[in-house]
């Protein structure tokens, strides 16, 4: 049984068979998938998709790359929909700066907002972070009290350690399929196995076999494998492993 901890599910990719994908999903194991959301008007939307099965469990969340949609009155509205909605977690927010022209003050003020809250409600946050771990790091500690993923990590050994001492999970997904990614395929080879979470980031993301196509929960089975085989142990011991770490940090049922 596998935990997809990423995956936009109401995005339009799957608007044609949405109901399809979560049965592949469950056919492939994958059980249950935490489903972050991007900007306040989509909040419904993505409410509508969770509803589809109730293995699938939404967070929401005001992501950096949806800057131009986000206004400051969506943080007091994020903390009433969270109050009301009780979601497994506050995400996806962030930072990104490898995106230009997304303004890095207004980034960071609905990042450190966004942590607050969740801190305040006592939920979990999904992190992404693009060009900008050390910053991303930075927040969190500042902000304190909390706990939560950095959503498909990229970063050095070292930039990972520091997460850890906050008691943050990684997020590992398609990126560490390809062959070619080398310092990611160390991390996932000797990093501990009790920070670790898998994800497609579906509809993006795809692996090494599906380079260009659409991403689905379903390939989380090959990230899996893979990390199986980069640590030399069975996909069962990384399976069970991760959906425990999945359900400790959401708070999964079962
Ligand atoms: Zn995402």
């Amino acid at each position: 049984m596998l935990v997809d901890t990423h995956c936009h599910l109401d995005a339009d990719e799957f608007a044609p068979d949405r109901a399809d994908v979560v049965a592949r999903a469950r056919a492939a194991g994958v059980a249950m998938q935490v489903l972050p959301a991007t900007h306040a008007d989509e909040w419904p939307a993505l409410r509508e998709a969770a509803a589809l099965d109730p293995g699938l469990h939404p967070a929401y969340g005001l992501h950096p790359t949806f800057l131009r949609h986000h206004r400051e009155s969506h943080l007091a509205l994020l903390e009433e929909w969270i109050e009301r909605e009780r979601p497994v977690a506050v995400g996806e927010c962030g930072l990104d700066f490898f995106v230009e022209d997304l303004d890095a003050d207004a980034q960071s003020r609905f990042f450190e907002g966004q942590l607050a809250i969740a801190r305040d409600a006592g939920l979990p946050v999904i992190v992404h972070a693009r060009r900008a771990v050390d910053q991303v790091t930075a927040a969190i500690r500042r902000i304190g009290g909390l706990r939560g993923v950095v959503h498909s990590f990229s970063g050095s050994r070292q930039q990972a350690e520091k997460l850890w001492e906050l008691g943050f999970m990684l997020g590992l997904g398609g990126p560490v399929t390809y062959a070619r990614a080398n310092r990611l395929r160390t991390l996932a080879a000797d990093m501990p196995l009790e920070f670790l979470l898998l994800e497609t980031d579906a509809p993006d993301q795809p692996d090494a076999g599906h380079r260009g196509q659409r991403n689905e929960p379903a390939r989380l089975r090959m990230v899996c494998d893979t990390i199986a085989g980069l640590r030399d142990v069975a996909p069962e011991d990384v399976a069970a492993a991760t959906t425990a770490n999945a359900r400790r940090l959401f708070d999964l049922p079962g």
